[in-house]
This record gives structure tokens, C-alpha cells and sequence, in this order.
């Protein structure tokens, strides 16, 4: 009796092994500005189980009986899911969701064109990116004032710059990262958080690894109307490895005048304008008059800008330098467009290239300069 019974488990145990339903495809979809959404295809309909779970904050879906042989990943660039994982559980497949904030998960059946059951799990109420603490930050952001800032009318238009590019590789740290694309990935995660927040919109001068001159920068900026302008590279020091940081750029007042002259000498090619005014149907004395009042303006605002995003990076980054710095660059010469230039680290210092590697870094880094912008516009709305 003893032996029969034991016959009897035994071949269920062997029956339960034989899973009812398989994994077809596994698929991330991004909507346009939704969170996105996971595709699951079977060759038959199964039950399964949907829940979240706490501390770390996980969605968990459990397929009954079912197998796969082929490894989800987590969808990128979504600031919603760090990594997608695996598992049996009793014979039922388990995929954990690790998440980056917190979303309310949901589930339905729809079939596929082929005719097959697809199992499509969506995200709501997605905490607001914002929020540090889902994050997993090892230094604690401040919390954006969200409610003081209401942008009104016209969307907010920041323009972003991501260094260098194509032929310009910009600085080669010590294990061949290129700061061309250390700048272009920050540059674009920045823009993923800015797109996600209403009433801001963000423009890239390039999104690809192309070769720009540094005038069409300014031109592409200046074309979308852009209310703020940050550049984004990475430094490298020749002579010491140990030096190492971010630190915050804006134009200097030398940078600014001697780009008055050559504005000025340039008025009659193109009817720019400063600030909602003409230069070129005004007399040089005059048009001297009001592009020195623009400038003078936006070197403030600059000036502010800088104040905001480095005390902002201070809290994920070590600073080289505590105050804001001045140069000549020239992408930051747009008379009436707040500029800065953001060196996110040295490619010459072993830990910083190690950083700017990481994803999960260059994402801190980002969400740290729109705190900064965001802070800015809180006090200074265009
Ligand atoms: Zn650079």
C-alpha cells in the first residue's frame, strides 16, 4: 500500500513536470509618453497570478505550468524597471520585475495575429520620476519643488548638447571611453526625465554620434526657442590621474564681450534676434545699447543656473571646484539664452570613467542636473 501510494506521488510529480503552456516571445513595447508595457505570448491560455511587492519595490507575475526557454530583458531608457528576472516556483514560471518607482500593475488577455493567447501587462500611477527614494540613490537628492513651479501658457524649452560627436571624439579616458558618447547617454537620459514632466519639453542639438560645428549648436538651440541651453562633457587632466569631479561652466564676461563684437559685426548677414529685438535695423550705438542689456541679463540667469545644477550634482558627485567656473566657451555665447556647460567627471581618474560607464550613474547624474534646472525655473520662469 505504502509502495503504491508512493507510485502514485511519484507520477504525479513526474505529470506536474509536464508544463501545459510555453513561452512564445516575451516584448517591451514604449508608447509614445506611456510607460511601457510587456508582451507575453504563450501557445495556450494559462492562469496566472499579478501582484506587487514591497521593500524593494517588485511586480511579480506568476504563469501556471508554464516554461520558457528564452530570458526577458528589462526595456530601456524608461526609468520604470531596473531588471527583469526568472524563476520556478512549484512548477509555475515566476517573472520578477524590479522596479525603479513604484506602479500599479494590470493584466488582460488579448490573442496575437498568429492566433495565439497574449498576456499584456500595463503600468499606472507611476510615482513621479522626481522622487529620489525608488531610486536607490547612495546620496540623498533634495525634493524638486514640484508645487512651487507651474509652468503657465508656452511649454518650457530646454535645449540640450551633448559634446563633441562623430570625428570629434572629445577626451579618450585610460580604458577607451569616449567622452563624445559618455556625453551623448547622459544628454539623452536627461531628456527622457525632462519629456516626462508637463509643460517642460526638451530638444537635443545632436542625438546621434554626428560631427556638429560648434555655431550650429547655438543655431539649433536658438532655432526651438530654447529658454535654457546645457552642454554636457566629460574632462580629462594630462598630467594627474588623481584629479577628479564635476564642475559647472558659464560664460565669462570677457567670453560675452568680445562675442558683442563679433554679433555686432555680424548684424547686417543675419536679423538675429536679442531678446524679441532686431539688431540689424539699429544703429550701432543703440543696437550696442541692447545687446550688452540682453547679455548682461543672461549672464545672471547663467549665473543662477550654474548656482543650481552644480549644488545639485554636489549631492551625487564630487566637485572639483565649488564655484561656478568662467570660460570662453563658445556653444555658451547665445546672448539671450541662459547657458551652461556641465564637465560630468575627469575620463582621466580610474573611479570617475568607472562611473561614467555605469547607467545607474549617468541616470543619477541626470536626474541631479534637472533638479538643478528644475529649481532654477522654480525662481527664474521664462
Ligand atoms: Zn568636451
Amino acid at each position: 500500500m505504502r509502495v503504491k501510494l508512493f507510485l502514485i506521488s511519484a507520477l504525479f510529480c513526474i505529470n506536474a513536470q509536464s508544463f501545459a503552456a510555453t513561452v512564445l516571445d516575451w516584448r517591451w513595447l514604449q508608447i509614445a509618453d506611456q510607460l511601457p508595457q510587456l508582451n507575453i505570448d504563450l501557445n495556450e491560455r494559462t492562469k496566472f497570478r499579478l501582484f506587487s511587492l514591497n521593500n524593494p519595490q517588485r511586480v511579480v507575475i506568476d504563469l501556471l505550468n508554464t516554461q520558457s526557454d528564452l530570458n526577458p530583458v528589462a526595456p530601456q531608457n524608461t526609468l520604470l524597471i531596473k531588471e527583469v528576472r526568472l524563476g520556478d516556483h512549484h512548477n509555475h514560471l515566476r517573472i520578477v520585475l524590479d522596479m525603479i518607482r513604484p506602479a500599479t500593475p494590470q493584466a488582460f488577455w488579448i490573442t496575437t495575429p498568429q492566433n495565439n493567447p497574449r498576456l499584456v501587462i500595463t503600468f499606472n500611477n507611476a510615482q513621479p520620476i522626481i522622487d529620489s527614494k525608488p531610486i536607490d540613490l547612495p546620496k540623498k537628492i533634495s525634493e524638486p519643488p514640484v508645487s512651487k513651479f507651474i509652468p503657465k501658457g508656452r511649454e518650457i524649452v530646454i535645449a540640450i548638447d551633448a559634446g563633441h560627436g562623430g570625428m570629434d571624439s572629445g577626451t579618450i579616458g585610460n580604458s577607451k571611453t569616449y567622452e563624445k558618447h559618455i556625453a551623448l547617454a547622459i544628454a539623452l537620459e536627461l531628456k527622457t526625465i525632462i519629456q516626462q514632466n508637463k509643460g517642460l519639453k526638451a530638444i537635443m542639438t545632436r542625438e546621434k554620434d554626428e560631427f556638429l560645428r560648434l555655431r550650429e549648436r547655438l543655431d539649433r538651440a536658438r532655432k526651438a526657442q530654447a529658454d535654457v541651453f546645457i552642454s554636457i562633457h566629460a574632462d580629462a587632466n594630462r598630467d594627474s590621474n588623481q584629479v577628479h569631479g564635476a564642475s559647472v561652466y558659464m560664460l565669462s564676461p570677457k567670453g560675452a564681450s568680445s562675442e558683442a563684437a563679433k554679433w555686432l559685426a555680424e548684424k547686417e548677414n543675419a536679423a538675429d534676434l536679442i531678446g524679441g529685438v532686431t539688431l540689424s535695423d539699429k544703429d550701432e550705438v543703440l543696437a550696442s545699447i541692447l545687446l550688452d542689456l540682453s547679455q548682461t541679463g543672461t549672464l545672471e540667469l547663467s549665473s543662477k543656473l550654474a548656482q543650481n545644477v552644480l549644488s545639485s550634482l554636489g549631492k551625487v558627485s564630487h566637485l572639483i571646484h565649488q564655484d561656478i567656473q568662467q570660460a570662453a566657451f563658445l556653444v555658451l555665447k547665445s546672448p539671450d539664452v541662459p547657458s551652461i556647460l556641465i564637465e560630468t567627471g575627469f575620463l582621466s581618474n580610474r573611479n570617475d570613467e568607472k562611473n561614467l560607464n555605469s547607467p545607474h550613474y549617468r541616470r543619477q547624474l541626470a536626474i541631479a542636473i534637472f533638479n538643478g534646472i528644475q529649481n532654477y525655473l522654480s525662481q527664474n520662469v521664462p
